[in-house]
């Protein structure tokens, strides 16, 4: 969900970061709760709670924007940043492509972080730490400490595990190598920190170990998902577009009607597939919109009639690059790529399942 948009910059948010917002802003108004107001009344709390939130989430995106904004100058596309339930993340368009570059972005994060901390820490002394806006302060100040320590944690995606891969990569020159070594340092930790959190839970505090366990949980996954990316650009290299689309032994004739379809689709396990003229593709046959007509229907029409039309489609040159067409059909809404030949003819179509399936059939 669309909120803001910051130097151009698109800032979003996800439900679970509602949840979350309400969450700290109730923690905070709490009289037991961190900021111990317990003289406040009710409503002077939940004010409280509430800016302290604010600003606990103005912290977190000041820092992704420091991230995205290093990046921008580095001339790396900034998609935009999401702030989740455990945090924020900041998404960008390409891989950083040198080692000093990736080192900057991710280590920015954390000292902007620390530099909030300070800035907090300074108005808080100003203000009277033992006034009301005093103690939300120096509190804010702790929180950005905190944050910028976690984000050090060298486990990926986390900052640390960022400025760990670039300085492996700087010291043996490659880059793979690099990322394997962080991937294993970082499942490492994540290991130990769900050990923690389960031995945290079950000595002294149900909640804090369980909310430790989860974000242990939530960097395993991460890690895993940085490692698949990291197999599947490197299965890509080298190889073009055109080796990724349905085969052409699959596609479905012009002059079929949706029960040929229908039989194609279950012959090749597919959802999807070419409807061809010759050689040239003219669309995209999906077996939801065939298998939405009632039975008596299917022999009286034509897929043609069904399809996507292939100049609804995303366009791709047949021979660039498979990194390239995985890039176009990650954007399409369609969820399928058209691939052309030189003469500007759609000749095949990528689809994440023949992605799916060509990277099983392994990339020999
Ligand atoms: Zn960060």
């Amino acid at each position: 969900m669309r909120i803001a948009s910051v130097f151009g910059i698109e800032i979003s948010i996800t439900l679970s970061w509602i949840f979350v917002f309400a969450l700290v802003a109730w923690s905070l108004a709490e009289p037991s709760g961190p900021l111990h107001r317990t003289d406040l009344g009710v409503a002077a709390r939940i004010i409280l709670g509430v800016i302290g939130s604010v600003l606990f989430f103005a912290s977190v995106l000041v820092h992704e924007l420091a991230h995205s904004l290093v990046a921008r100058a580095r001339g790396i596309g900034v998609r935009g940043i999401t702030l989740f339930i455990f945090g924020g993340v900041s998404q960008f368009e390409d891989e950083v492509g040198d080692a000093p570059g990736e080192a900057w972005i991710s280590a920015v994060g954390p000292l902007t972080s620390l530099v909030v901390g300070a800035a907090f820490f300074g108005c808080a002394q100003a203000l009277g730490p033992s006034s009301t806006v005093g103690v939300l302060f120096a509190y804010l100040a702790y929180v950005n400490v905190l944050l910028a320590i976690f984000n050090l944690i060298p486990a990926y995606p986390l900052d640390g595990g960022r400025v760990l891969h670039s300085l492996l990569w700087r010291i043996s020159g490659s880059r793979e190598r690099a990322t394997s070594v962080t991937v294993t340092v970082g499942r490492i930790l994540a290991g130990a920190i769900v050990a923690f959190g389960i031995f945290e839970a079950l000595a002294y505090n149900v909640g804090a170990g369980l909310w430790t366990t989860l974000i242990g949980w939530f960097l395993l996954q991460a890690g895993s998902a940085e490692q698949s990316r990291i197999a599947m650009s490197r299965a890509m290299r080298g190889r073009s577009a055109g080796e990724l689309a349905v085969s052409p032994d699959f596609a479905v004739s012009a002059d079929a009607r949706a029960n040929e379809a229908l039989e194609a689709f279950r012959r090749t396990r597919l959802r999807a597939l070419p409807v061809i003229l010759g050689d040239r593709v003219l669309g995209l046959i999906s077996y939801d919109a065939v298998s939405r007509l009632p039975d008596d229907e299917l022999d009286q029409n034509y897929v043609t009639g069904l399809m996507t039309h292939v100049e609804d489609l995303d366009e791709v040159a047949a021979t660039t690059s498979a990194d390239d067409a995985i890039k176009h059909l990650a954007k399409s809404d369609a969820h399928a790529v058209a691939l052309t030949n030189s003469h500007g003819i759609a000749v095949g179509v990528v689809t994440p399942e023949s992605v799916m399936r060509w990277l099983g059939a392994g990339s020999s």
